[in-house]
């Protein structure tokens, strides 16, 4: 039997590399370098490397699951499609909610926001972007009236000084590390700024150890030297920015002198100094920042923050410079394109303005769409654990918010007061466990669409399988509900194709795509408002997509976290990613060679609180915050500041999110995941012992 290769993109993290699917005798038998991919060029992480490998799990979901008897038991799709209709038909709209996903297409992010409006005739649809990047999208949209990556990945190259903060870019974004590397080798200077000395850390020129929480009094404080010194661009400030003297009234307040700054970030002074003549006097400095800046309460400050810098250093609308959110999962910007967010359509246009209701239900052929914006996810969360909350019913497509939530004992108890929960996922989740109806969906392999990536590159995905079973692309599925529902007309779309053209005539910036135009394996970034419009790898060459064409700075206090040390609870924990996993590891952990690598979860932290509290390397320990408890292996190093303390959160063993705290960010309802307080206690020595299979991550460690 003959291989066949399938160019599409990889499934895990936003850089949205492109590779080859190798098939033979329909089976995914390997991953292969696709060489035209204009993102990686051919090379690839460890994930991409083996994203080959859960496809064909056993565990992959292939008929619809029903509840009967406290059980989940196979159905034919015609009783679990009935059932759901009959129940979504007996809910008012305030009752019910639909989840959309980061992990799948454009065309079924769409196609889930349409149904949720057009159909469910709710606003509530949201989806995780709400709890990594909520807070770039309200922050840069208030400073740049744009909420998405200035720059280009390959654009990094022409960087002279690259500063990451809030960013594990090396294990997060592999592929965009490589990047950072190229521009180094080329004289760039790289600055990190980080609570771990994390793989990015060892390839920075200049590394700010900072605490948790402390990120805008660091910012500021840069900004207070650079002003101090008159290092600023002042043409750039006067021609393309306003509110400049009311960011300066704050910045050069004395708590942000350095040596103030100094003790609340606990950076060396002498490092902030370089950093801050680093940055402005290397043109072009590009930002880079992920989700150690946006998962705070503080998210939408800490985002405008590092936008003043930007601002204030004249590295906007250059190549080489720009502000860089690195979104996380493969169409995070894409889900939030398609409008699965409470507030807005496709393209960001509100859902309150009656004139854009009157163009959506035009252009869908309905009537009556909801009139204002509906919950967020956090905010739906929230209540349904108090029990306050009007939703009885959510439809969910793909998230796993029994292990992504904050307080994850808060999650636990708003499940006991939704009625009816649909799951569409590829395996049984954490929370289709929960389900009273579970159905099969394919996988990135198994369809055709596209998603977009951190720098707004709209990339087509290519079907290489069929879905294992009775499993099916997930905008089928919407379809068929809709269908049942009395919706047939409005959701018949015979492929993908047809709904990436209803797509284009609802998404300003998609406007000029089409599936002809993305074949090129460059594809297109958004803006592309016209059919022979080139797209736009630089945003704000020449004005700003404010109302007045204005970059807008914005003074920014720093404010503690919401949970702050005290003598119980003495240490910041701080939750993220590592290199060989991927969010609740339902598909990495099922990847043999990833989850050989790394079978289970640590806490990580350094060897003086170690001594303190009497606890060895690989000695279990329980973590206790205010909210729960795990019990999870110590990882003694000197890789984390004394005081900090950090925890994967793939792992539902250990799960890190049971510690978390759901305080949000007032504006951008983002949780604080990246710093609560917890205490760390021994256990008994039989419950300490570590298995050897899970030794290996020790290796070579203290
Ligand atoms: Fe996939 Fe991201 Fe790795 Fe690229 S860097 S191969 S997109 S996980």
């Amino acid at each position: 039997m003959e291989l066949k290769y399938v160019s599409t993109t990889c499934p895990y993290c936003g850089t949205g590399c492109g590779f080859n699917i190798v098939v033979k005798d329909g089976r995914a038998i390997g991953i292969e370098p696709w060489h035209r991919a204009p993102v990686n060029a051919g090379k690839l992480c460890q994930k991409g490397r083996y994203a080959h490998e859960f496809i064909h799990s056993k565990d992959r979901l292939v008929k619809p699951l029903v509840r009967k008897n406290g059980q989940l038991v196979e159905a034919s799709w015609e009783e679990a499609l009935t059932l759901i209709a009959g129940k979504f038909k007996s809910f008012l709209p305030e009752e019910t909610a639909c989840l959309s996903s980061a992990k799948t297409s454009n065309e079924d992010n769409y196609l889930m926001q349409k149904f949720a409006r057009a159909v469910l005739k709710t606003s509530n649809i949201d989806h995780c972007a709400r709890l990594c990047h909520s807070s770039t999208v309200a922050g840069l949209a208030a400073v740049f009236g744009s909420g998405a990556m200035t720059n280009s990945i390959p654009d990094l190259e022409e960087s002279k000084c690259i500063f990451i903060i809030g960013s594990n870019t090396f294990e997060q974004h592999p592929l965009i590390g490589r990047r950072v590397v190229l521009a180094k080798k080329k004289g760039s200077k790289i600055i990190y700024a980080d609570p771990r000395f994390t793989p990015t850390a060892k390839q920075a020129d200049l590394y700010l150890s900072m605490y948790s929480g402390t990120d805008v009094a660091l910012l500021n404080g840069l900004m207070h030297h650079i002003i101090e010194n008159g290092w600023e661009d002042s043409a750039f400030i006067s021609e393309r920015t306003r509110n400049f003297e009311e960011m300066k009234a704050v910045v050069m307040q004395e708590t942000y002198s350095l040596p103030n700054v100094s003790k609340i970030t606990g950076v060396p002074e002498e490092d902030l100094k370089t950093a801050a003549e680093w940055i402005a006097h290397s043109k072009p400095s590009a930002l880079l920042y992920s989700m150690g800046i946006t998962q705070h309460t503080v998210g939408v400050d800490n985002v405008r923050s590092t936008s003043n810098l930007m601002l204030l250093t004249g590295n906007l609308g250059v190549p080489g410079g720009g502000v860089n959110p690195l979104r996380g999962q493969n169409n995070v910007q894409g889900a939030c394109d398609m409008g699965c967010l409470p507030d807005v359509y496709p393209g960001y246009r509100k859902v309150a303005d009656l004139e854009n209701r009157r163009k959506m239900e035009s252009l869908w052929d309905v009537s009556g769409l909801p009139e204002g914006p509906g919950l967020t996810v956090t905010e739906l969360m929230e209540q349904l654990a108090e029990g306050t909350s009007a939703v009885k019913c959510v439809y969910n497509m793909g998230e796993n918010f029994m292990l992504t939530d904050p307080d994850l004992n808060r999650t636990k108890k708003a499940m006991e007061h939704l009625e009816f929960l649909v799951v569409q996922d590829i395996f049984l989740s954490e929370t289709a466990e929960h389900a009273e109806v579970v159905l099969p969906a394919a996988c990135y392999a198994e369809k055709n669409g596209t998603q977009t990536n951190t720098e707004r590159r709209v990339q087509r995905l290519r079907k290489a399988l069929d879905p294992p079973g009775e499993a099916k692309a997930d905008w089928r599925i919407i379809c068929e509900i809709a269908r049942y529902m009395g919706y047939g007309p409005q959701f018949s779309y015979s492929n993908e194709s047809e709904i990436f053209e209803e797509i284009a005539k609802a998404t300003p910036q998609y406007a000029g795509m089409s599936y002809g135009r993305l074949e090129n394996p460059d594809a297109l970034q958004w803006p592309c408002p016209e059919k022979d419009h080139p797209g736009t790898p630089i945003l704000h060459t020449k004005k700003f997509a404010t109302p007045d064409g204005l970059g807008v700075f914005s003074g920014v206090e720093w404010k503690p976290p919401a949970e702050v040390q005290d003598a119980e609870y003495p240490l910041i924990l701080t939750t993220g990613r590592i290199i060989w996993h991927w969010h609740t590891g339902t598909m990495t952990r099922r990847s043999e060679t990833l989850d050989s690598e790394v079978r289970t979860g640590w806490v990580e932290l350094n060897p003086m609180d170690a001594r303190r509290l009497g606890i060895s390397n690989q000695e279990k320990v329980r973590v206790i915050s205010r909210r729960g408890e795990i019990v999870i292996p110590a990882l003694v190093t000197e890789d984390i500041k004394p005081g900090v303390v950090f925890i994967p959160f793939h792992f539902k063993e250990c799960a890190a999110n049971v510690l978390t705290i759901g305080a949000l960010d007032p504006v951008a309802k983002i949780p604080e995941y990246k710093a609560c307080v917890v205490k760390i206690e021994k256990i008994l020595p039989e419950e300490g012992k570590i298995e050897p299979e899970k030794s290996k991550l020790w290796e070579g460690k203290l």
